[in-house]
């Protein structure tokens, strides 16, 4: 029987960045990386390949970033694991030993259960390359693309979707507004708004009841009554933990149905660890469970996992949750809390906003507007969140701002805090988004 000092399922985010950091803090260690695809998508990129990188060929990450590293890669599928034995069993008739192992076993998405589901031209988004040419090529075929869900993943698909000419793409969300389980009202309604501009149709407070359709799609059935007319729909409602491995081994799961682990990443059993989509999160800041799933949390836990597999030398903080996306061309970001989510948390808190353009002065080529918006506990005036919107800076200060959270720096820290300024990269000293945002919620908390 092989037998490895670690061993990694999964060959995603979770799992690379977990074996990357295997092999950093235990360089003599051998290293293993078990995975089913043959090729694994970015998966952030994944609403890319039907707009603007034409192909999910052009959406892959490379092997290197395991191989490269000095872990071995295996494809196969693990069909069981022995805790007691220490090993895993895979479809192809492999038995591999481990002395620690990480479940990076990822998520899949939901399939809610509304009658039609079952209909030629249903799809969900997979993480798998071959689904992915399939739904492409079906889509070159369409006219009518209903998209069930305005989330992160439906908005960013419709954004992309719409891009192909033969096709009109309406996003169906159940809430009053799209994105509106990530942003406060107003930026939910600016995105809503941007991709109307796109020529998507957005339909709120609308629930999908049904999809109707002769062994084929033909509509969608909304609880008001209307039938949205659709030869293709595609379900991008989130996802679920995969954690039928680390069940059926008896492993404990969370109320999420992820596998439950400690701050340092140990599952129930404590030479099993268990980073990303499958493993379940609590939040940062009420310490509660929360299943928010992203890749950035993934590889975060990752490398908190690689280095504490032969020696516990990391710990998790909780799930801050950072989150940036762009679509037709605008930018928002949040991390963090926002307003509903203090509010349903019981934390008193104050904002405060601020804009400027990211360059300056104004008439620097390429200048766009930034507005940030800080929420900091009242009683403390500690950050607790922030959102950031419109030019491509974006995602790089929500960054920032996470950064400050995790370092839980108060309103004042932050009004003194020094950075620095260029004409070509920054908004300048005097109009410093972040500053003058922590300066004005520091007077609306007076
Ligand atoms: C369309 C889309 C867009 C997204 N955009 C963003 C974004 O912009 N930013 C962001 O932070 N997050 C984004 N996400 C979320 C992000 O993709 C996930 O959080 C991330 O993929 C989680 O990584 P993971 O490695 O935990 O799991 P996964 O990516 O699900 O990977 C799981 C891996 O485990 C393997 N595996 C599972 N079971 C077995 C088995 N039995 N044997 C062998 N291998 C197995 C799989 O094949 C796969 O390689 C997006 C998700 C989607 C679907």
């Amino acid at each position: 029987m092989k037998k490895v000092d670690a061993l990694i399922i999964g060959g995603s985010a979770a799992g690379i960045s977990a074996a990357m950091t295997a092999r950093r803090h235990y360089p003599e260690a051998t290293v293993a990386l078990v995975r089913r695809e043959d090729k694994v998508p970015v998966p952030c990129g994944i609403p890319y390949v039907f707009g603007t990188l034409d192909s999910p060929d052009k959406n892959l990450i490379p092997d290197a970033a395991v191989t490269g590293n000095g872990a071995e890669l295996i494809l196969d599928r693990v069909t069981a694991l022995d805790r007691e034995a220490h090993s895993v069993t895979t479809q192809g008739g492999q038995t591999i030993g481990y002395r620690k192992l990480v479940l990076a076993t990822g998520s899949k998405p939901v399939i809610p259960p509304i009658p039609g589901r079952e209909l030629e031209n249903v799809f969900t988004v997979e993480k798998d390359v071959d689904y992915l040419h399939h739904l492409s090529e079906k889509m070159d075929e369409a006219k009518e693309l209903v998209i069930i869900g305005g989330g992160f993943i439906g908005m960013e698909m419709a954004d992309e979707c719409r891009k192909r000419e033969n096709l009109n793409v309406t996003v169906v969300e159940l809430l009053p507004h799209c994105l509106f389980l990530a942003f406060d009202q107003e930026l939910c309604e600016r995105a809503e708004q941007t991709l109307t501009q796109a020529g998507v149709r957005v339909r709120t407070n609308a629930r999908a009841e049904a999809i109707v359709g002769n062994g084929k799609v033909e509509g969608v059935l909304l609880n008001s009554g209307e039938t949205l007319p659709a030869d293709m729909v595609v379900f991008g409602i989130g996802t679920l933990p995969n954690a039928d491995l680390a069940r059926e081994a008896g492993l404990d799961l969370g109320p999420f149905g992820a596998i439950a682990v400690d701050r340092h990443m140990r599952t129930s059993d404590p030479d099993i660890l268990a980073v990303g989509d499958c493993a379940e999160k609590f939040s940062f800041f009420t310490g509660q469970p929360c299943p928010l799933r992203l890749a950035s949390i993934a590889t975060a836990e990752a490398r908190i996992a690689g280095a504490n597999l032969f020696e516990l030398r990391r710990e998790n903080p909780g799930t801050i949750g950072v989150f940036s996306t762009k679509i037709n061309g605008l930018s928002m970001a949040i991390a963090g809390m926002g307003e509903k989510a203090a509010k349903e948390a019981g934390i008193d808190y104050g904002i405060g906003q601020a804009e400027a353009v990211d360059k300056h002065p104004g008439g620097m080529p390429g200048a766009q507007p930034l507005r940030v918006k800080l929420i900091f506990r009242r009683y403390s005036r500690v950050l607790i969140g922030g959102q950031v919107c419109c030019g491509d800076t974006t995602g790089e200060v929500v960054n920032l701002i996470a950064a400050l959270i995790h370092t839980r720096m108060h309103a004042d820290q932050i009004a003194m805090f020094q950075m620095g300024t260029h004409p070509a990269l920054t908004a300048s000293p005097i109009a410093y988004q972040l500053v003058n945002a922590a300066e004005q919620a520091l007077l609306n908390m007076r």
